[in-house]
């Protein structure tokens, strides 16, 4: 008896939930926050629905009736409302939509039933960012203790940053190099440019004659460098192209002109904060030289509009410093670090 009875309760169920209840439209409204955009359908009763997808259009075919109560009013983002006779209603955008979302919200306690759609009306664009791996090749770079060669230490962070901002869709990362070859610190500068890279990160690693010197250091161009010894790294560091002295720009031959100084200006002041955002990240938990933001004439952060640091992550030197460099434990804690501060850079940009 009992089971007689919980089987005719669940068929009365499925029965008028699905098919006997008409639903109707009773309106159909928008919402905007930013680039997230809203459509809301609300119906009389709660609804099940398929729903498909194209360019301009979602087609949505209900399981109930639909009946309609409302008429399309003003809409920014909605041209046409269509009804068909086999339950279905096609909404027409007025434009291409991306990422759409759509979800049910049940009746419950609330007057309406919703149909929830979330959209953006434009692409978001990706953030892409160049990562050099210093040296490579013949040019091994600084050779620490141990033989440990910076070209090495370079590339193996450098592969890590890269497959850990692959794994969120709002990154696109270029590596100048992905393994051990040489390359020109020119051709480093036109792979960020061909590629309109928002920053450039070149990765290094330094050597100092007093082996306890250790830490992190970080470096934006600047045609002044701020001491002996940021100028002392900058001419090691371009001697890669086998050059004494960078003259910066030297392909602009309209110095003059204002609106290259400004471009200029603003690039240099972007890099400045990147380079806080990196220092703040790191503070608190990394060994950092002192005075840890350096300037000096370095070939390879020249790119006039965009912003480029050189991050020098250690002495490999030091014991301390060699040693952790080479630990996947310690990079992959680097990493983290410098995907953080990449980020709330980003984040930062965008609000301002
Ligand atoms: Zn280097």
């Amino acid at each position: 008896m009992k089971f007689i009875r919980k089987l005719i309760l669940y068929l009365l169920f499925v029965f008028f939930s699905n098919e006997i209840f008409s639903a109707d439209l009773a309106d159909l409204r928008f919402g905007s926050n930013g680039i997230n955009k809203r459509i809301v359908l609300d119906f009389s009763q709660d609804v099940k629905f398929k729903t498909s997808i194209s360019e301009k259009k979602i087609n949505i075919k209900f399981n109930n009736d639909i009946k309609k109560k409302t008429i399309l009013k003003d809409n920014p983002f909605v041209k046409k409302l269509q009804f068909s006779e086999k339950n279905e209603i096609s909404i027409y955008f007025k434009r291409q939509f991306f990422n759409p979302n759509i979800y049910l919200l049940k009746k419950r306690d609330n007057k309406f039933s919703r149909i929830v759609i979330d959209f953006q009306l434009k692409k978001i664009k990706k953030k892409i960012i160049v990562i050099d791996p210093g040296h490579g090749g013949k040019d091994s770079g600084a050779i620490g203790l141990n033989k440990i060669l910076e070209k090495d230490i370079t590339l193996q962070v450098a592969v890590l940053l890269k497959k850990k901002f692959e794994k969120y869709q709002d990154f696109k990362v270029i590596l100048t190099r992905d393994r051990d070859i040489y390359l020109k610190l020119r051709t480093r500068t036109k792979i960020a440019k061909k590629n309109n890279a928002d920053i450039f990160i070149s990765l290094h690693a330094d050597y100092h004659k007093n082996k306890r010197t250790r830490g992190i250091s970080l470096y934006t161009l600047s045609e002044r460098a701020s001491d002996k010894e940021a100028e002392a790294l900058a001419r090691r560091e371009n001697k890669s192209d086998f050059i004494d002295s960078v003259q910066l720009y030297e392909d602009n031959h309209e110095v003059t002109n204002i609106l290259i100084d400004l471009t200029k200006r603003e690039t240099l002041n972007q890099s400045s904060f990147l380079a806080n955002f990196l220092i703040k990240e790191f503070e608190n938990d990394l060994n950092l030289l002192q005075r840890t933001h350096r300037f000096a004439g370095f070939a390879v952060l020249k790119s006039l509009d965009i912003p480029s640091i050189l991050v020098e992550m250690g002495y490999l030197s030091n014991k301390f410093d060699s040693k952790l460099l080479t630990q996947k434990e310690y990079q992959n804690k680097l990493v983290d670090k410098i995907f953080k501060a990449i980020n709330a850079y980003f984040n930062w940009k965008e609000k301002k």
